[in-house]
């Protein structure tokens, strides 16, 4: 129940029992879904909290302890007021210019749409109030998350604005908050904060596009060589074969893709640098695009071998194998023949096994590690080491896996359907390029250290001698080196 206090002021609890002298007053403009939020956390962490409000005796209900009052009172009650009112209101604002003189005015407001207006709202709220010190803030919360408090993924708070006393003190609030803020500079980089809410999975973009294009692509491609090619030769329909055995071709396939152009980028670039001769040049912008989502490509890669792993554990219980199986056992009985075991066979199947499970547990190794409570645990060196030493050796076995799963059919011309190679020999293709001139760059490498050396290690003798020349100590400098 709101209690009068001022014919323009309105308290929610008597004021005694809840504001101490020394706790610090915010005001908040608005009674809104975020404002009441915004409040509820202030006053949980210790803040007295005055709200402004254009009907302070009729609003909705409010956190118990907070006032309210009419919106001049309120901005001349506290140095630091948050406006949790929507850009199209802010006209109200102009009649307060000489009371918001000086006070910090923290702009929480985001848009429905990019580009609406022609500058930020940030911006937009300065010129308003030319005398008021505008700091962009808390725009990156949603109102839920913080009645929850900051313990999950919204932890971060970013700002920005031109003063820097004024985001000092929003800095010490949303600290005692218990937010972590990121500063981003001057109110210049407003619009950059108010797009933030608006985007929908940036980085996830072009993995999603060409998980979904290579997925389509492999699907179709095996379609018509497994399915359609049955059908029009052989006169047999095996479309069941769709649901199980194609999404399994296509799932390993495309997660090796996948997995190689997270390794490619980096080969790219670093024979781009070998070949200008620095790294303190730019990369073009598709390469540095394609380095930035490597995280979002690698896990959309272990999603897919984890499909793979899913479907290749029901294949025993499936109903088509268990049919073949019995079937070729009772074909064997009925005409008496025994088969022999096959020691070359028996390793190369244990092999492809152990490769796949040896590829898949260092992929979840990866996976966990690019978790940001794993890798901020991580020092610079071990997290190189997982996501480099380590990316590459599972890129070997799941490449290797998938030779051995090919074997000697790479060799054999009805495995060539209608002239086509079949699915996995075509995924082998990437990563074994990857991996080709990963080896060639460590050789150029390691080959160009050493002419370095040796390069050094003249440098070093010929300056010796010119020295011991001046010196006329010729003798020494030999004996040195
Ligand atoms: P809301 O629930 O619609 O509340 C807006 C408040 O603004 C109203 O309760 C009203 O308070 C005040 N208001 C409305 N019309 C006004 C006018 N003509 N003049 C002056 N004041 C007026 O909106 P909200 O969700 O709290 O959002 C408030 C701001 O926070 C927006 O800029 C929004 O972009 C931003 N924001 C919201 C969220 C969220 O999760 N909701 C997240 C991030 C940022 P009184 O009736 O007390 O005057």
């Amino acid at each position: 129940m709101s209690k009068e206090v001022k014919p323009e002021s309105v308290s929610l609890c008597p004021l005694g029992m809840t504001a101490a002298p020394e706790q610090e007053l915010l005001c908040i403009f608005g009674t809104g879904d975020f404002g009441r939020s915004l409040g509820q956390r202030l006053l949980q962490t210790g803040y007295r909290v005055v709200y402004g409000s254009r009907r302070p005796h009729s609003c909705g209900p409010l956190p118990q302890g907070a006032q309210v009052m009419s919106h001049e009172a309120a901005a001349q009650s506290a140095g630091v007021i948050f406006l949790c009112v929507h850009r199209e209101n802010y006209d109200f604002l102009e009649t307060l210019v000489t009371q918001l003189k000086g006070k910090v005015l923290v702009d929480v407001s985001n848009n429905l749409k990019k580009n609406v207006y022609p500058e930020a709202n940030a911006e937009y709220l300065q010129r308003l109030i030319p005398g008021a010190h505008v700091v962009k803030a808390f725009n990156t919360l949603s109102a839920w998350s913080l009645q929850n408090g900051p313990s999950d993924a919204s932890r971060q708070v970013y700002l920005c604005g031109n003063s820097a006393e004024a985001k000092q003190q929003v800095v010490e609030t949303a600290t005692k908050l218990g937010f972590n803020v990121l500063d981003r500079g001057t109110l210049s980089a407003a619009r950059e904060l108010e797009d933030f809410p608006l985007q929908l999975f940036p980085e996830w973009r072009l993995p999603l596009r060409l998980a979904f294009g290579l997925t389509a692509f492999f699907f179709f491609y095996l379609l018509i060589r497994d399915v359609v090619y049955t059908y029009v030769e052989q006169d047999k329909d095996i479309s069941f074969r769709i649901m199980v055995s194609l999404a399994n071709k296509v799932f390993p396939i495309v997660s090796l893709i996948m997995l190689s152009l997270c390794y490619l980028p980096g080969v790219v670039a670093a024979f781009l640098q070998l070949y200008r001769g620095t790294k303190y040049k730019r990369f073009p912008d598709w390469l540095d695009r394609w380095m930035l989502c490597r995280k979002q490509l690698g896990l959309l890669a272990l999603g897919f071998a984890s499909l793979h792993v899913l479907y290749t554990l029901i294949i025993p219980i499936r109903y088509y194998v268990r049919f073949r199986i019995a079937e070729s056992t009772i074909s064997k009985i009925k005409e008496n023949q025994t088969s022999v075991f096959d020691t070359t066979m028996a390793w190369r199947v244990d092999s492809y096994y152990a490769m796949g499970i040896l590829g898949f547990g260092l992929y979840l190794l990866l996976g966990i590690s690019s978790l940001p409570s794993v890798s901020n645990a991580l020092s610079w060196r071990e997290f190189s080491f997982i996501q480099s030493k380590l990316g590459y050796l599972t890129l070997f076995f799941c490449t290797f896996h998938t030779y051995l799963y090919g074997w000697d059919k790479f060799l054999r011309p009805s495995y060539y359907k209608w002239y086509t190679p079949p699915g996995y020999m075509l995924c082998l293709v990437v990563p074994s390029v990857v991996m080709a001139l990963k080896l060639n760059y460590h050789n150029h490498r390691h080959r160009k250290n050493k002419t370095n050396r040796k390069r050094r290690y003249k440098d070093t003798a010929v300056t010796g001698i010119t020295r011991a020349i001046a010196l006329g100590n010729l003798t020494h400098c030999f004996g040195c080196h």
